[in-house]
């Protein structure tokens, strides 16, 4: 049941800050078939999937957002297409779009299992994908993603292309690993016509690295690319972090998410949600309320009411540290709170 209806004229979720949260990313699973080497250890220890919200259960909390005012969702995890039965989810949130003012459906994924999935997204009512690819090269790309086969994510890729979704490509940018081949992945990514933004690595999770080792500035590699490319800045605004250019001499856009050299925390919309129910204000903090304590016992209505008081806690920004010997801002790691 959509219970979206039910609830007419109810606030906006604006915070502290005056901040209007219109965005909301919803982690489906913590798991993973691959194992990035920037992004979980290579033995993580997974929630019990006793732990997990249901199917049910997360509808139900989108709905209570989509009522106060959340126009976008992203599904994203862990990989949340290993999530068994998602696409009942994706089918329900999509039928959701237009209806009770959500606008976007959309998923972050590494595409391992866009071959088996990738029509019925299509057809759900999802426009825009963003997958992850670090790299186009396959030994690197099995480092990186510690055994992952780079002809699986490409064949995601084509299906996906084929449905015509919109492709972004996501490459976390990486010290000595990926970055002097960045370059060409950008080359390959707008010769399909698919837009790239690059991310700097976060230090999100004690997964055992120093992310002074990983970490390459964004701006740095800007001027990088300016020896060989005319960018021109854009003024696309897609409701994310990225700041745009277009690289004038393969015609494509590329973004910069560059959380650590160039902080967007002013602009921040967004809130993301754990496949448990932990509601996290910030990407970079600790602090969060349970909305699966408020479903399980209060309902909808509790729900509504927590969302409030957690606008009251949503930080002015976050102070990622990557200098060499730095702590990780947060314990848990990306794949647990939805990157
Ligand atoms: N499994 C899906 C995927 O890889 O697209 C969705 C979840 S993944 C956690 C979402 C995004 O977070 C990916 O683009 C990934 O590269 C990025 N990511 C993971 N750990 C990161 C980190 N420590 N710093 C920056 N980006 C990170
Ligand atoms: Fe899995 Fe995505 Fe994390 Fe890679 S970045 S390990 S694909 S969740």
């Amino acid at each position: 049941m959509d219970r979206t209806s039910q609830i007419s004229e109810k606030p906006p979720l604006i915070d502290q800050f005056g901040r209007h949260i219109t965005y909301l990313r919803l982690s489906v699973t913590d798991r993973c078939d691959l194992r990035c080497v920037y992004c979980m250890k290579a033995r993580p220890e997974f929630l019990p999937k006793s732990e997990l919200l249901t199917l049910e259960e997360l509808t139900v909390l989108c709905d209570a957002f989509i009522a106060r005012g959340v126009t976008k969702i992203r599904l994203t995890g862990g990989e949340p297409l290993v999530r068994k039965d998602v696409i009942t989810l994706i089918e329900n949130l999509g039928a959701r779009i237009g209806k009770a003012g959500l606008k976007e459906l959309c998923l972050t994924t590494n595409a391992t299992q866009l071959p088996k999935y990738a029509e019925r997204l299509a057809s759900a009512g999802l426009r825009r994908l963003n997958v992850s690819l670090d790299s186009l090269d396959p030994d690197v790309f099995s480092r990186l993603t510690r055994g992952g086969k780079l002809d699986q994510t490409l064949d995601g890729i084509a299906a996906a292309k084929a449905t015509g979704l919109h492709i972004k490509i996501n490459a976390v940018a990486l010290k000595g690993a990926n970055d002097a081949h960045l370059p060409d992945l950008i080359h390959w990514a707008h010769g399909q016509g698919h837009d790239v933004s690059l991310i700097e690595v976060m230090p999100m999770g004690d997964i055992g690295v120093d992310r002074s080792v990983q970490f390459v500035s964004l701006l740095d590699l800007r001027r990088e690319f300016e020896r060989q490319w005319t960018l021109t800045d854009l003024p696309d605004n897609t409701g994310g972090p990225s700041a745009y250019v277009r690289v004038e001499e393969t015609g494509g856009r590329l973004g910069f998410i560059s959380p650590l050299t160039g902080n967007f925390c002013a602009g921040c919309n967004r809130v993301r949600l754990t496949c448990t129910g932990q509601l996290f204000m910030c990407l970079g903090k600790n602090g969060s309320v349970d909305l699966r304590g408020a479903i399980r016992d209060g309902g909808f209505e509790a729900v509504d009411a927590l969302l409030d008081q957690a606008m009251a806690h949503k930080p002015l920004q976050h102070d990622f540290d990557v200098s060499p010997g730095a702590k990780p801002s947060v314990a848990r790691d990306m794949a647990r709170t939805g990157g």
